[in-house]
């Protein structure tokens, strides 16, 4: 499982990583503003999980 944390208004991807961040934090990571639209982070973020990618399944042949 991965997380993502996307801009709302532009899409960027504030974070990215399987690790669970508060908003808080990524927000303080890029000084509260998205770095491309500049739309401030702290008030309404998107939080978006996304699944694992599926890989290949080596082990499971009968
Ligand atoms: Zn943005």
């Amino acid at each position: 499982m991965a997380i993502e944390y996307v801009c709302r208004w532009c899409g960027f991807i504030l974070y990215s990583g399987d690790r669970l961040k508060s908003t808080e934090d990524v927000a303080k990571y890029w000084g509260g503003r998205c770095p491309r639209c500049l739309s401030p982070i702290s008030k309404v973020p998107q939080r978006i999980e996304v699944a694992a990618i599926e890989k290949p399944i080596k082990a499971a042949s009968p």
